[in-house]
Parts: structure tokens; C-alpha cells; sequence
């Protein structure tokens, strides 16, 4: 989607401190960090947010979740991250393109 900024990273219009990249997912570090770590796990496939989740999707909503666990792992944030998805305008989604914000680091709890 051309007015998708996350569709756009996806695309390297838009640079991203990237951490993580295959043929379905990107992480990218958040450019606004509400925690010492701070990554959103992002599909390349626009979906606009969890309740677009289709069965069809599965597979990749579960990778997304394995794949948050381990760049979590690389940025040595030990055992402890929150994963968060938010859904629809009243939910605080500003971005409406599937990511999952992944927090970490030093003062738990984290804001978001
Ligand atoms: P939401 O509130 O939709 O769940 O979260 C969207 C997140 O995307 C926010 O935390 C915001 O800081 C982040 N974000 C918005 N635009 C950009 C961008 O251009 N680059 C990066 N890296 N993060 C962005
Ligand atoms: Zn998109």
C-alpha cells in the first residue's frame, strides 16, 4: 500500500534500523523508544492490524511471536519482554499495519 508507512519501510523507501529481515517479517528498532529496547516485529504483507488476522495467517502471526522471542534474546533483554499489539484507534494503533512492539530492558514496567 502506497500510503503505508510501514509498507513503505518494507519496501526500503523509508530507512529503518532494521535488527532482523527474511522473506516475510522485518524488525525494526521503534523510532520513538518507550523502553531501553524497543522493536517492532512487522510482516512484509499488509495486514491492517490483529483482527485482520485471517486463518491464513496463522502460521505467520506464530513466526512473528517466535521470532519477537529471539531478536528479544540478541539484545540480551534476559527473560524479560512484554509483546504488544495494539488494535483499532481507540486502542492507541496509530499504524495500521500488522506489528507486534516488542519492550525490554532496564525499569520494568514499561509504558506502552
Ligand atoms: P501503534 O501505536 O500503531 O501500535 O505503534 C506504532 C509505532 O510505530 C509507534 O510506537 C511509533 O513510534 C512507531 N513508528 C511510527 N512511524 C515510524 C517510522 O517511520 N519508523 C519507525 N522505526 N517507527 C515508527
Ligand atoms: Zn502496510
Amino acid at each position: 500500500m502506497d500510503d503505508c508507512i510501514f509498507c513503505r519501510i518494507v519496501a526500503g523507501e523509508i530507512p529503518a534500523d532494521t535488527l532482523f529481515e527474511d522473506d516475510e517479517l522485518v524488525v525494526f528498532r521503534d523510532i520513538a523508544p518507550q523502553a531501553p529496547v524497543h522493536f517492532l516485529v512487522v510482516p512484509k504483507k499488509h495486514l491492517s492490524g490483529p483482527a485482520a488476522i485471517a486463518q491464513a495467517d496463522e502460521a505467520l502471526a506464530g513466526k512473528m511471536v517466535r521470532v519477537a522471542a529471539r531478536v528479544a534474546a540478541e539484545q540480551k533483554v534476559g527473560d524479560a519482554f512484554r509483546l504488544v499489539m495494539n488494535n483499532g484507534a481507540k486502542a492507541g494503533q496509530v499504524v495500521f499495519h500488522l506489528h507486534l512492539h516488542v519492550l525490554g530492558g532496564k525499569d520494568a514496567p514499561w509504558p506502552i
